[in-house]
């Protein structure tokens, strides 16, 4: 499903990480910690009414030593190419300064839908402040503060009316994957292989200048589409060296995927840069598969491919789910078993299982191995729901959900895993108290 975007941009120190976490708010308790990786928040999802969509706060994009009228006009250049809608902030006790006029000129040449957003107004007194900002003719200031909360949903709201109202899926009834992984791994060397002669040219298949250089393919009957992570190369401007831009354009992809493919570079090995690019992967609750790329770089005896496969299982902790291949785009290894895996894994991550099914399976595991009690209290599941797939998503009603400890939850992960398989995706355990 292809989801809108909305960008937020102004100058530093207006509130614009404070109104991104306002604005993805709840959303953030659903999502399990992953250790291991830092959160750059700058892209999250944001659900309001019956929509969703994706939020990006190009404040957080970067690019050392630059002056700060550049600094800017990157993440405003970005904000507009990759967003469907811009929240333009601006602080409201400053009044208007030059940057912001600076801001204005460039999203106004823009064809982008533009929010106004007048932050710090943190109570009435203040709101006689607003009248200023329509100097700057991008249209009606909104009112907001993001300390208090004031205003987000007025900003929502208008967002999702500025959004195009296309929730039709445009790749329905296709497979979606993205190939993620830091420079060089063999990223389109892969793209290649995969496609062999069966590139299609894109024409049928509607969508923005962003999605335009998706590729769907048809292999055995079935139809895929590659999701391309590349994104503004420009006028010269090449951001994707920009670690934190590169991030988000793997962000955006990995949200309209449905399955993702790590690309790790068997000549080069691990890096930390990895890591982050696989945790980004599993916390979207996507499909992910581990691809061992240059394994005709690798020298081998028997016990090579189990000694790698065991680092890898020891680096990636919380992808123990997550199938592992070791490829070579170069020598064609391997790479036909690529799309019947992500078959596999889209699959698994659709799976719904039977209500009476996962019932008998969770309280047989609650039987043979109940919970240990906590301060004299023990954890009691009356009955469980798998409320939603990809990923699948049960639901426990419990006596009290504080008692569902974390070993408990890995526990019946894996007698689910073993029931029912589920490899390459991840499960969603969420304890709810019954009423
Ligand atoms: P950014 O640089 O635009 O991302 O700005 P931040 O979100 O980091 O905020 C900059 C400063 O303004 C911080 O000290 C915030 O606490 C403060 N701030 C943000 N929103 C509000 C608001 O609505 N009211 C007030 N009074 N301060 C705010
Ligand atoms: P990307 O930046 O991740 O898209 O990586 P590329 O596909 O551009 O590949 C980077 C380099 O690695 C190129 O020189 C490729 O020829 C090389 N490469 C890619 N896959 C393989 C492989 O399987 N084996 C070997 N030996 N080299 C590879």
């Amino acid at each position: 499903m292809k989801k809108g975007i909305l960008a937020i941009v102004g100058r530093p120190n207006v509130g614009k990480s404070t109104v991104f976490n306002r604005l993805i708010g709840e959303r953030k308790s659903i999502v399990e910690d992953t250790p291991g990786v830092t959160r750059d928040r700058i892209y999250g999802t944001v659900e309001w009414l019956t929509r969703e969509f994706q939020l990006i706060d190009t404040g957080g994009i970067q690019i050392e030593d630059q002056p700060f009228q550049q600094e800017i006009q990157m993440q405003v250049e970005i904000a507009i190419e990759e967003a469907d809608c811009i929240l333009f902030l601006v602080n409201g006790r400053d009044g208007v300064t030059s940057d912001d006029q600076f801001i204005a000129r460039m999203l106004q040449r823009s064809n982008k839908p533009i929010i106004l957003g007048v932050n710090k107004i943190d109570d009435h007194s203040l709101s006689y402040n607003l009248y200023d900002f329509y100097s700057l003719g991008v249209g009606d200031p909104i009112a907001v503060s993001g300390v208090h909360g004031i205003g987000i949903g007025d900003i929502l709201d208008k967002a999702v009316a500025l959004m195009p109202q296309d929730d039709i899926d445009a790749y329905e009834g296709m497979t979606s994957f993205c190939l993620i992984g830091r420079p060089n791994v063999g990223k389109s060397s892969l793209v290649n292989a995969i496609l062999r002669q069966e590139r299609v040219i894109v024409s049928d298949v509607e969508g923005t200048t962003r999605d335009a250089i998706d590729t769907p393919f048809r292999r055995d009957g079935k139809d895929y589409v590659i999701i391309d992570t590349a994104g503004i190369r420009k006028r010269g401007k090449i951001y994707e060296n920009v670690e934190k831009y590169s991030i988000m354009r793997a962000m955006s992809a990995i949200e309209r995927s449905d399955v993702v493919l790590v690309v790790l570079d068997g000549e080069s090995g691990l890096r930390e840069q990895d890591k982050h690019v696989a945790g980004y992967a599993h916390e979207a609750g996507k499909g992910v598969i581990l691809v061992y790329n240059k394994w005709d770089t690798v020298e081998k005896d028997t016990h090579t491919m189990a000694t790698i496969e065991k680092k890898l299982r020891a680096q990636f902790l919380y992808l123990s789910y997550a199938p592992i291949v070791f490829v070579s785009a170069l020598k064609r290894q391997r790479i036909d078993q690529l799309l019947p895996l992500i078959d596999q894994v889209h699959d698994n991550a659709a799976l719904r299982i039977q209500t009476n099914i996962l019932n008998e399976v969770i309280m047989d595991a609650q039987l043979m191995d109940p919970p240990k009690p906590h301060n004299g209290k023990r954890l009691k599941i009356y009955y469980a729901s798998q409320v939603s797939v990809c990923p699948p998503t049960i639901v426990l009603f419990v006596n009290d959900p504080q008692l569902l400890h974390f070993s408990y939850k890995r526990f019946l992960e894996n007698r689910l895993r073993e029931a029912f398989g589920f490899e390459g995706t991840t499960i969603r355990i969420i304890a709810r108290e019954r009423s």
